[in-house]
């Protein structure tokens, strides 16, 4: 990435992502942080700064836990605002911060510390995912500290994240959630199903009940069988959900991110990284919440008691090494800009961003044709690798 800062003004792209599709040739006028005008120029323009390759909308990751050896499972703002900046500097330019089960407490502690955050536009909401998952899949999660939904735990979960909180994943066979699945939907909170050992029945009651999106969709849940189908094939079907999948070419085989894509359709398909503290750190002994974890050779996996290693814990994926990874699969660059940034902010109604147009958030990430990261531009800002 070319070492950058400074505040751009104008710009020309050698070819574009915009709202209505690819274009080459483009200028864009930056200012206050914003696309002034987005206008065709063919040719480069005397005096502006001339980026080439791709310019896409700046990336949007609405299910990371943390990187760069900083954790959002946190009560000091400034180890959050560490994790946001190491994912900034590889071209997430819109986050949500995503709390692992912990005991009640501490969660509260935790939407107390990153509520904050949100107001202030560093982050764009927070994702619960737990404490109301199966049992059964748990993935990385303490199985002590998973709890059913109840109206009582669902209302001081919000009252904590002082209406921050943007996503919550549950496991819609549990017992309440259902009923839960509607009051956050009431309150403005997207429902996930996930870590979920429901059926295609638990699977369609949620989304009725509201549900809009599928949290790592074949991760922490059953396996598709031709007789029993499980989740996975509602929730590619119904055009109500958007499928997050996980970019890093260890949790999902490429032939079944293709599959996934050509299913729910660009606009019903997310890149999420579900990155942990060891993104960008060296292989070694880390910690998800509170449970041990071991990364080897990028792959982070829960330590058994045994000391073999369990089940996958996260991932070490970032947006740019996720929008390549997409690359590869046989995705475009406007294909791929579409999961990693249009249809998140989309589905999550994230104003102002995920697309590049007038009166937008000033964000884009320069990509090259194998969707290498290049730069990234984020409020009219360069960020500095
Ligand atoms: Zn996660």
């Amino acid at each position: 990435m070319t070492e950058s800062s400074g505040a751009a003004d104008r710009l020309w792209c050698e070819r574009a992502v915009l709202s209505g599709g690819a274009a080459s040739g483009v200028l864009l006028e930056v200012a206050n942080g914003r696309f002034v005008t987005v206008s065709p120029a063919s040719d480069p323009v005397e005096g502006v700064e001339r980026l080439e390759g791709w310019v896409v909308p700046g990336f949007v990751d609405t299910h990371v836990h943390g990187g760069g050896g900083h954790d959002y499972a946190t009560t000091d703002p400034d180890e959050a605002l560490a994790a946001r900046a190491f994912h900034r500097r590889h071209g997430t330019t819109t986050s949500f911060a995503s709390l692992v089960t912990a005991g009640l407490d501490t969660l509260v502690a935790q939407l107390g510390t990153l509520a904050p955050l949100v107001h202030r536009g560093e982050l764009a909401g927070v994702h619960l995912e737990g404490p109301f998952l199966s049992p059964a899949r748990k993935g990385a999660h303490d199985e002590t500290l998973l709890r059913t939904p109840t109206p009582e735990l669902v209302d001081r979960l919000l009252a904590a994240a002082d209406g921050t909180l943007r996503m919550v994943t549950l496991a819609p066979e549990l017992p309440g959630a259902l009923d839960a699945t509607a009051r956050l939907v009431a309150a403005g909170v997207a429902v996930a199903v996930g870590h979920t050992d429901g059926d295609e029945t638990d699977a369609r009651r949620a989304l009725d009940a509201g549900a809009s999106v599928a949290t790592h969709l074949f991760n922490a849940m059953r396996p598709v069988h031709q007789r029993e189908p499980g989740p996975v094939p509602v929730l590619l079907d119904d055009e109500r959900v958007m499928v997050e999948l996980i970019g890093d070419g260890f949790h999902l085989h490429p032939d079944i991110v293709r599959l996934a894509v050509a299913a729910a359709g660009l606009e019903g398909t997310a890149l999420v990284t579900d990155a942990m503290v060891a993104t960008g750190m060296p292989d070694g002994a880390y910690s998800l919440g509170g449970l041990d974890v071991v990364v080897r050779r990028g792959e982070a996996r829960l330590v058994e008691d045994d000391g073999a290693p369990g089940s996958i814990a996260g991932s070490t994926l970032t947006m740019a090494a996720g929008f390549e990874f997409l690359r590869r699969t046989g995705l475009s660059v406007p294909g791929a800009a579409w999961l990693a940034a249009s249809t998140p902010a989309r589905r999550h109604e994230l104003d102002g961003v995920g697309v590049i147009e007038p009166g937008g958030q000033a964000d884009l990430c320069v990509v090259d044709d194998a969707g290498r990261l290049q730069r990234v531009l984020q409020r009219g800002g360069w960020v500095t690798r």
